[in-house]
């Protein structure tokens, strides 16, 4: 069922449910007022008729039956009867003057004291009268012709009043949800525009205070995320392409040079030697995309166990002195741990360690001494890395950017890179929910300060970015 349908017919029920309860508590009452009215105007009545009888010496039965007919009474049909103790009838403004006749439409009335009955619309009062140390009873019976009449007309206004307000509900209801949806119906147009080849446009605003401006508004920023990431992702293949296209030219130019004509052994080792460091560079960049592709996976898939964070650097320390690429590795502990859980941390050990070898190696890279000092630190919460070398520096309006896939300083277009190291770095971090902090000197030095937290919080954040 539409929504539309949904709260119009959720809103007329609510009205209609209303309405009816104030249109029968208004019956209610004016029925119970006109009841006690009618009994009050009966008793009235009656206690009039014992007191002219009774009190007054001169006026007999037949006199006092002449003034009840000749009295203009709101009580139409109204009969009274007055009894002696033994119940004889000592004054009736009727025909029936014998007790056995009128006795029965009594015979559920207390005759101790004062009480009423209603019975098929009429309204039956037995009255004990005390007189002259005397007991007496007066019984009077009418029918509420005027009130019952009153009560119909009451009635009949309030289910024309009742039909009236439903229909005009129906037509409110319509009309308000018709309004209201509105600007929901113009976002789903506005929304069903936008493709991948538009992911620039953006839907308007038009009331910046109400749910539906917000649900605009957050659909915009969900659309700015997207285009960031599209672009992220076209930039990315048109890079990733530029850097594998430069190798190959490199390559194909060699050879085709290499064949116009016969070489000595030496040149063709040489030419082959030099192939070699091309291809090796586009297979440090395609392990690089290998990398990427894996710490990308998601993380409900990769395992995290314990992991001695001194023990993995130790590890890189090694193989970077296996490479003989003349790096130092050099490792301090802040405070020496009392127990290795102090330095110990959840998360994969594979990853971790390509987190810290693309560090340390970007460290001895970009440092003319090639040297890098790792210092391991720790808290309760946390353990803390900082890698510390003495390089040439990123400059300050560039250290946002360096994170991001395929970018590279420009003062380190002269050293051998691809520019995807630290977007997987950034990766893995997130993936530990460690945060990464950068500080840098252009030829001075840059720090990297990595925080790792010992315990993981229970979900890992996708797609926001370690570093700050
Ligand atoms: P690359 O393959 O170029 O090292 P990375 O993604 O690892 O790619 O690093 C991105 C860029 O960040 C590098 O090209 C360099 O400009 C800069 N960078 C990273 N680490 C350092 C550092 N320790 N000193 C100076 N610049 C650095």
């Amino acid at each position: 069922m539409k929504i539309k349908t949904k709260l119009t017919i959720n809103f007329t029920l609510l009205v209609a449910g209303i309405l009816a309860v104030s249109s029968i508590s208004v019956y209610l009452f004016s029925l119970r007022y006109r009841q006690y009215d009618f009994y009050l105007r009966l008793r009235h009545k009656a206690l009039n008729t014992a007191t002219l009888l009774l009190n007054i010496k001169d006026i007999s039965p037949g006199l006092l039956k002449i003034i009840d007919e000749t009295t203009i009474s709101t009580l139409r049909d109204v009969k009274v009867w007055v009894l002696d103790e033994s119940k004889n009838i000592l004054y009736s403004n009727t025909d029936s003057a014998s007790t056995a006749k009128i006795l029965p439409a009594f015979s559920y009335m207390r005759w101790t004291d004062s009480n009423f009955r209603t019975k098929d619309d009429k309204v039956y009062l037995c009255i004990v009268y005390n007189y002259n140390k005397h007991k007496y009873y007066v019984l009077t019976t009418a029918e509420d012709y005027y009130g019952m009449a009153e009560l119909k007309n009451l009635r009949f206004i309030l289910i024309i009043v009742f039909a009236i307000s439903m229909l005009l509900t129906v037509l409110a209801a319509i009309l308000n949800t018709r309004q209201s949806l509105q600007p929901i119906k113009e976002l789903i147009r506005q929304v069903d525009e936008i493709k991948a080849s538009n992911l620039h446009s953006r839907l308007s605003i038009a009331n910046n205070k109400d749910e539906i401006a917000e649900l605009a508004k957050t659909f915009n920023k969900m659309l700015e995320r997207l285009e960031k990431a599209f672009e992220t992702e076209r930039m990315f293949v048109s890079n990733a392409s530029h850097e594998l296209r430069t190798p190959i030219t490199s390559i194909k130019g060699q050879i085709e040079v290499t064949l116009i004509k016969n070489r000595s052994a030496e040149e063709y080792q040489k030419v082959l030697q030099s192939i070699l460091d091309d291809v090796n560079n586009m297979s440090t960049i395609i392990n690089g995309f290998l990398e990427l592709a894996e710490a990308n996976t998601e993380p409900a898939r990769i395992k995290f166990e314990k992991v001695r964070l001194d023990e993995l650097i130790f590890s890189v320390q090694d193989d970077l002195l296996r490479q003989g690429k003349g790096y130092n590795v050099y490792v301090e502990f802040e405070k020496f741990p009392d127990e290795e859980d102090s330095i110990t941390v959840k998360g994969n050990p594979r990853l971790l360690k390509i987190m810290i070898s693309n560090i340390i190696d970007n460290a001895c890279k970009f440092s003319p001494n090639r040297k890098v000092t790792v210092k391991i630190d720790y808290n309760e919460q946390t353990v803390d890395l900082k890698f510390i070398d003495e390089g040439i520096g990123i400059p300050k309006e560039e250290i946002k950017y360096i994170f991001e896939p395929l970018y590279r300083t420009k003062n380190s277009q002269g050293q051998a890179g691809s520019g995807i190291g630290l977007s997987i770095v950034n990766r893995i971090a997130l993936l530990h929910q460690a945060n990464i902090d950068v500080k840098s000197e252009i030829n001075k030095g840059t720090i990297f300060h990595i925080s790792i937290p010992r315990k993981l919080s229970q979900e890992t954040t996708v797609g926001e970015t370690a570093n700050s």
